[in-house]
């Protein structure tokens, strides 16, 4: 069985289907989508049929209701699920998927919708079910998490033997024209921004208050850029599976624009969560925001200029030389993305790595029975593919360790 089901019909999912259907000598099988929203899903499956010619069969289901997905799965009986829903639905998607005996593939670690708070431990607590089950759950296979941490093993497997700081440097220079818009969901990427900092040093967990630390960043392609020190989910997976990792941090370039807004909305309580009444009704803030604030599904359009997304590791080299310290990015440009599956980069750089790890699972080049996250699967055929499909990489020795 090579079938796959997507769940999800946002930005992400969009390219990810997209990209499915143009490599078809990767995916073999039938290729559904099902989400809350049917019109969203046939909307996709329309673009992807002008497209490439490709047919995607479409659902209708709340991700939320375990009961209602597995009825879906013993419909479409696909052998992977990839979850390009939202980080809230992971728990039930997972539970859907050992109860019918399905794969499972996402791209963001579960959050509970009642509390900013996002780790692993509600999904890694899943292994040993998977591993009974002989199914395989690979978790966070976006660009961050997900590329940055197979970045990672991939320098920890080629040019050095093990890693004693990383910083992983996420910049977006790209413009849409409006004066404040999110480039992804904008819940969840408040939900990130306005969150504690937190950075991993000498064996611990340093907190800090939300982009209370910036320095600026001379980004390829892009040009210097202040980025901002933010806690990101790939850190604890990084630390847990890398145990020599003696600093591990992330960044995230914002521009002033960005900073001033996200700073009034939240000084006056539109990024809350807690709900408010309003005229009997019960709202809660950032989702009234969110309904607000330009979809992000529609900047592919009118964005132009690059990401870069990269690591600087350092450790002692591989061949006993000494400590080296490496530079792995990739760098993507907005109109090409949209020309191409008629998305954004940020939607881009996440749906093309969810569908690489599919293919993967699809043809058991990544197998195994339990909850891995990406840096513990091989990462070279993970990268040839990255070079194939729109996401080439570079790798470049610095002179020595970050000085910021
Ligand atoms: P969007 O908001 O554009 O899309 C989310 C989709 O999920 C929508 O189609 C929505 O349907 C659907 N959905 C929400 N709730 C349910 C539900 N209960 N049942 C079924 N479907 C549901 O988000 P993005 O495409 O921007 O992001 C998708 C995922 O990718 C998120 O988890 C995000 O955190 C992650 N991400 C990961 C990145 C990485 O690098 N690792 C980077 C960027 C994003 P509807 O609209 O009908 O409600």
């Amino acid at each position: 069985n090579k079938d796959v089901l997507v769940i999800g019909a946002g930005g992400v999912a969009s390219v990810t289907l997209h990209k499915m259907a143009m490599n078809r000598d990767l995916f073999l099988g039938r290729i559904a989508v099902a989400s809350r929203t049917l019109s969203k899903c046939e909307a996709i499956a329309k673009s992807v049929k002008d497209r490439t010619g490709q047919v995607i069969e479409t659902y209708q289901v709340d991700a939320d209701d375990v009961a209602q997905t597995v009825a879906l799965i013993q419909t479409v009986k696909p052998a992977l699920l990839v979850n390009l829903a939202l980080p809230y639905q992971d728990l039930a998607l997972m539970e859907a998927c050992l109860q019918t005996g399905v794969h499972y593939l996402d791209t963001a670690n579960y959050e509970s919708p009642e509390e900013a708070k996002f780790e692993y431990s509600h999904q890694w607590k899943l292994h040993d079910q998977f591993k009974q089950a002989g199914l395989m759950a690979t978790l966070g296979v976006g660009f961050d998490p997900g590329v940055t941490s197979i970045f990672a093993t991939y320098v920890r497997q080629h040019y050095l033997s093990g890693i004693r700081q990383i910083d992983i440097l996420d910049c977006n220079g790209g413009d849409h024209g409006h004066p404040f818009a999110t480039n992804f969901n904008p819940e969840i990427n408040i939900r990130e921004v306005t969150a504690d900092v937190k950075h991993w040093e000498n064996g611990g967990w340093i907190t800090s208050p939300a982009m209370s630390t910036s320095v600026p960043f001379d980004f390829e392609a892009v040009g210097e850029k202040n980025m901002y020190l933010m806690y990101h989910e790939e850190l604890e997976s990084l630390v847990t599976h890398f145990p020599e990792i003696e600093r591990a941090r992330f960044w995230m370039t914002f521009g002033d624009a960005y900073i001033n807004h996200v700073t009034v909305l939240q000084n006056v309580g539109m990024t809350g969560i807690d709900p408010v009444e309003y005229e009997g009704q019960q709202i809660i803030p950032l989702q009234f925001l969110k309904a607000v604030l330009p979809n992000p599904g529609d900047l592919g359009e009118r964005t132009k200029g690059k990401t870069n997304i990269g690591d600087i590791i350092t450790g002692p080299a591989k061949d006993g030389s000494g400590e080296k310290t490496y530079y792995i990015y990739n760098i993507c440009d907005h109109e090409e993305c949209f020309r191409e599956v008629g998305s954004q980069a940020v939607s881009y750089t996440t749906g093309v790595p969810a569908m690489i790890g599919a293919a993967l699972m699809l043809n058991g080049t990544w197998s195994g029975a339990g909850v891995f996250n990406t840096e513990q699967l091989d990462p070279d055929p993970f990268m040839e593919l990255l070079n194939k499909h729109g996401l080439p990489w570079q790798v470049v020795e610095l002179s020595g360790p970050v000085d910021f």
